[in-house]
């Protein structure tokens, strides 16, 4: 097998790179189409002193403006079934893939698993660094194995589920942040499909045979753009903050006082508290900072009106916050990455 050559671009503009549009450049750019260019690149990346960050669709970040480095934007393809038993469907897929794309691409074949998740931007690989969740599903639910490139030890390790510590936009990828190149996914889509339509919007789709993966998939690609702004007319990184959860104690002594505050009673016995509702009640829905402002359709979509760059996002997190903070004293924490 012959390995693609490394091809550096100087001076490289990630301002369409980026789903918040900042205006952004790197040092270098270039393009991993090969799992064995990862370990090539890294050995050229340290003879010459550079800092390497990676990118993959740039739909959870927030760039510097001037990246002193090498950006390295993962764009390995391939997608395949791998076996079908009674185990269910064992999918490999590459981590340059259009995570929106396999999406439909499973539900064309009739495999259902992912149907909840259609509509995220971004690559395959990056979906388990945050693990993504949306309408009551996380990628964590079906990953069987994350094959990667270890920064630290020079070499390819598989993981399986359940030493990737996924958590609620979190994972073993994401802790150890710039260690790990994600290079494919195994996913297991289930043998007997189940819908996943406890969610509102979904749940008068019902749950009998009529209800099919491509139906469950239609309906939240529906949802989700009747609810979120179009990150290619109003640039934006979908949710800025993550939803916080906060012990008991505190939720409590919050719920007395704002008891319509929704709420989602975890497994250890915390409560997870919208950070789009708390946001909005600190009436800072529609509210601008310079160029950046918090979306006016969605309180918790912060969107760069033109020409912003990462310290007007900045800025208007911070803002956004210490009001929240002083408010209902909870602290949020921001989902996208500053790279
Ligand atoms: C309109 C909109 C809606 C969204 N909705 C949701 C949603 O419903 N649920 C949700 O969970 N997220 C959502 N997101 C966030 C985002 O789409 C996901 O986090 C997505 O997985 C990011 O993929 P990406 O390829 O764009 O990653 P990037 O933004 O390029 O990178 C994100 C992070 O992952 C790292 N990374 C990327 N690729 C790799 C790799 N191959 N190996 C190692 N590290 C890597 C980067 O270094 C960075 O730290 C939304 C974003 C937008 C713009």
């Amino acid at each position: 097998m012959t390995v693609p050559s490394l091809s550096l671009i100087p001076d490289f503009d990630l301002t369409t790179r980026n789903t918040l549009a900042l205006g952004a450049r790197s040092r270098l750019g270039v393009l991993i189409t090969a799992p064995e260019m990862v370990p090539t690149l890294l050995s050229e990346a340290a003879a010459d002193g550079f800092a390497l960050r990676i990118l993959g669709g740039g739909s959870n970040v927030v760039l510097a403006p001037d990246f002193d480095g090498v950006t390295a934007m993962i764009a390995i393809m391939g997608r395949r079934v791998v076996e079908t038993g009674a185990e269910g469907t064992l999918v490999d897929v590459a981590a340059g893939e259009n995570w929106n794309e396999l999406v439909g691409w499973t539900v064309e074949q009739g495999l259902g698993g992912i149907e909840n998740l259609a509509g995220i931007p971004g690559t395959v690989g990056a979906a388990p660094v945050q693990n993504i969740g949306a309408y009551g599903v996380e990628v964590a639910d079906v990953i069987e194995t994350v094959t990667v490139f270890d920064r630290d030890e020079l070499r390819e390790r598989v993981f399986a589920k359940d030493e990737c510590a996924f958590a609620y936009r979190d994972s073993l990828f994401k802790r150890e942040a710039g260690r790990f190149v994600v290079l494919s996914l195994q996913l297991r889509l289930p043998a007997v499909w189940v819908p996943n339509v406890s969610f509102a919007g979904l749940s008068e789709l019902g749950e009998g045979a009529e209800v099919t993966p491509r139906a469950v998939m239609e309906r939240v690609l529906a949802l989700r753009g009747s609810k979120l702004p179009d990150w290619r007319v109003t640039p934006n990184a979908g949710s800025f903050f993550q939803n916080p959860i906060v012990g008991a104690a505190d939720a409590q002594a919050l719920l007395a006082e704002f008891p319509t505050a929704p709420n989602f009673l975890q497994a250890d016995g915390r409560l997870k508290l919208s950070a789009g509702w708390l946001i909005e009640k600190s009436g800072l829905k529609g509210f601008r900072l310079g160029p950046v402002g918090m979306s006016e359709r969605h309180a918790l979509v912060l969107v760069n009106y033109g020409g912003a760059v990462a310290g007007d996002v900045a800025a208007l997190a911070d803002h956004v916050k210490r009001t929240v903070r002083e408010r209902f004293g909870v602290q949020l924490a921001e989902e996208p990455v500053f790279l």
